[in-house]
């Protein structure tokens, strides 16, 4: 299942960029533009992180910290601080208001989405699988790495793509609508022959010699992923 994140920002720009980034690593988004928003929502919405801005208006970033740590609701939800501030007792007065971590503008996205993932894991160890398997095939999210009985799979950035949203939905049969839109995205125009392409591709790269095809086609249907038939 994908996680959700809370953004808690009031500058739009900053919110886009930040939605666009955690979106394309497979996060589901939700947004709040004050503290009051992010109260509610955080509570009916039960984001598995929120980032939350130390500037915004009304309810400042620390008093919506606090009060997500008394709400019954969001007592243990992970909240990660964004900053434009650096100072040390800016840090400490963050970090004691209950965030379990902080990260001050600008910085990477891929420092955020580190810094994402290693409050995922201390805090919610089972949820964040940087690893995803079907069969004796392995998929490492962190360093990029495809493997099967031992030896390393190499694959274009769709297929990368491809592969892990149907490891992440293993057993579920797929029309190549579906596929298109989950992988290239819905707002881009690319022929469904396309979709076939690419499996193919993947196919190749994935299955060697005498071992089990993992892609399982379904007539008039479309593709899932398998590690066995029944
Ligand atoms: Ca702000």
């Amino acid at each position: 299942m994908k996680q959700m994140i809370l953004i808690v920002e009031d500058e739009a720009p900053l919110v886009t960029l930040l939605r666009y980034n955690l979106e394309r690593e497979g996060f589901v988004v939700a947004e709040a533009h004050d503290g009051e928003e992010a109260l509610l929502m955080a509570a009916e919405r039960k984001p598995d992180l929120v980032l939350l801005d130390w500037m915004l208006p009304q309810l400042s970033g620390i008093e919506v910290c606090r009060r997500l740590r008394r709400q019954a609701q969001t007592r243990t939800t992970p909240i990660i601080m964004l900053t434009a501030r650096g100072e040390e007792g800016d840090r400490i007065r963050g970090l004691n208001s209950g965030a379990d971590d902080y990260i001050t503008k600008p910085f990477s996205p891929s420092e955020l989405m580190a810094r994402i993932r290693a409050v995922m894991r201390r805090t919610n160890p089972a949820a964040t699988a940087e690893v995803l398997r079907c069969a004796d095939l392995s998929m490492d999210l962190v360093g990029h790495r495809v493997r099967r009985n031992g030896r390393d799979i190499h694959l274009g950035p769709t297929e990368f793509r491809l592969l892990r949203y149907l490891l992440e939905h293993q057993g579920r049969v797929f029309s190549r609508e579906q596929l298109l839109d989950a992988v290239w995205g819905s707002d881009v125009y690319v022929e469904l022959r396309t979709v076939d392409v690419h499996i193919r591709r993947l196919r190749k790269a994935i299955n060697a010699k005498g071992e089990l095809d993992l892609i399982r086609t379904v007539r008039a249907a479309g593709y899932s992923l398998e590690g066995k038939r029944s």
